[in-house]
């Protein structure tokens, strides 16, 4: 949509970012993505609206679907090359979502333990209510660890392509291959890579989630969350798996797999898991996050030069006990980076303070240009200390196997001039020493 396609010719990334999912309306034409800002649509006739209730095909409702919010699936299913998206109301209920159109009660999870704490609470709390049970592998690189935690009942495993704090990067191509051995799908929140440094689809995985209130926005003003599915459900070999997708609906309907065939796990997704539960996103804040899209590449272009600029010069700092950044060559992930995110390593990582806690708390109150905050991806650079924010619930024991020390500090590195940042991290690192003295 909105693309000349041609057999021969496949649209570059920046060329996607501005132009998949564009809507060409009629009579009327405006350039952008016009905002849809309504509960439901009118509905022309009686034969209409009963073909509409029939085949799904046009629109009735908001919750079910609306065109801003379309603009945006599109566009995001084009650059994860998936075959689908679905846009929700943020990142937390785009893995909900996705995981409850997988599992249902007595099934099970396996999931990198180096995630994101929002997504390692739902999974722990949230879930376990319900009956899905989630065990955490150590290290997400050993494809044996995976294996070791599959059991029967598991439906789905569920990794992060670039974890913070710890930029512990995650070989994708691995952990596909055991999902795959046992005809379940790999889920992977690409949140803090964005589609134009990785798509993990491109290296074998199946679902992937974003936060979009992050990177995609970039701007910070809206919360959303994006599903995108590579449609490639394959029902003889997972049909037995997934029962609700390939049998018949109540009142003899025809399956999911019938009526979508591989794309039936999206089908199912939009039609009964997001249209029931309701994490609809508004189509003002879907306008918002395909502004924000549309210079995608050039922020991330941007912060990931900027981080590379920060971590190194973090790493040459006396104050300064370890960077977790895997653009370093001396960061332990650095041959998996180079293998996943030739284009840049992403911009949110952690540094230790020899210091401790209070370094830390030194070194945050000195900065002026970051923003002190718990958020990431935004176009401004932010600093939080993750031991007593973010991950508060966590015991001592798991604090440190998460990488995650007193004098820990997560930076999300935005697109300021990069003197600027080092000159105020300097400002940060004066504190620590003044008060040492
Ligand atoms: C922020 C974040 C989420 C949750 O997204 P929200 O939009 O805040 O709900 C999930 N995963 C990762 C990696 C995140 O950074």
């Amino acid at each position: 949509m909105g693309l000349p396609r041609t057999i021969e010719h496949q649209p570059g990334f920046a060329t996607l970012q501005l132009h998949a999912g564009e809507r060409a309306d009629g009579p009327v034409n405006p350039r952008a993505t016009p905002i849809y800002l309504t509960a439901g649509f009118v509905l022309d006739d009686f034969d209409v609206a009963t073909d509409l209730f029939r085949t799904g095909d046009g629109y009735s409702y908001t919750r079910v679907s609306n065109p801003t919010s379309q603009a945006v699936e599109q566009r995001v299913a084009a650059m994860e090359r998936g075959a689908e998206a679905l846009l929700v109301s943020s990142g937390q209920a785009a893995v909900t979502i996705a995981v409850l159109g997988l599992l249902s009660a007595g099934q099970h999870i396996v999931s990198a333990s180096s995630i994101y704490e929002g997504t390692r609470g739902l999974f722990l709390e949230n879930l376990s209510r319900l009956g899905i049970e989630t065990d955490f592998v150590e290290d997400a690189n050993d494809p044996l660890e995976w294996e070791r935690a599959i059991r029967p009942t598991t439906r789905a495993l569920f990794a992060e392509s670039i974890p913070n704090p710890k930029n512990d990067i995650l070989d994708i191509a691995a952990v596909a291959a055991v999902a795959h051995a046992h005809g379940i799908p790999l889920i992977v929140d690409n949140t803090l890579a964005t589609p134009y440094l990785l798509r993990p689809i491109e290296h074998g995985a199946d679902i992937v989630v974003h936060s979009a209130s992050k990177f995609l926005a970039g701007h910070g003003a809206v919360l959303g969350g994006v599903i995108v599915d590579n449609g490639e459900f394959d029902a003889e070999r997972s049909g037995a798996l997934f029962p609700h997708l390939v049998e018949a609906g109540r009142l003899g309907s025809p399956s999911f797999v019938e009526r979508a065939g591989t794309r039936a796990r999206m089908a199912y997704l939009r039609d009964v898991v997001a249209m029931r539960f309701g994490p609809t996103p508004s189509p003002l804040n879907a306008f918002l996050i395909n502004q924000g899209i549309e210079t995608l590449s050039l922020r991330v272009q941007r912060q990931s030069e900027n981080a590379l600029g920060v971590a190194r010069w973090l790493e040459a700092q006396p104050e300064v006990h370890s960077v977790d950044y895997s653009g370093l060559e001396s960061n332990p992930f650095n041959s998996v980076a180079r293998r996943y995110l030739p284009d840049g390593q992403g911009s949110v990582f952690s540094f230790t303070l020899r210091g401790g806690l209070d370094a830390a708390r030194r070194f945050v109150n000195a900065l002026s240009v970051f923003t002190h905050m718990t958020h990431l991806g935004d176009v401004r650079s932010l600093i939080l200390h993750p031991g007593t924010t973010s991950h508060n619930q966590r015991t001592e024991n798991e604090l440190s196997q998460a990488g995650i020390w007193p004098g820990t500090l997560r930076v999300s590195i935005g697109i300021e001039d990069l003197a600027d940042l080092i000159n105020d991290l300097d400002q940060g690192l004066e504190a620590v020493r003044t008060e040492a003295l």
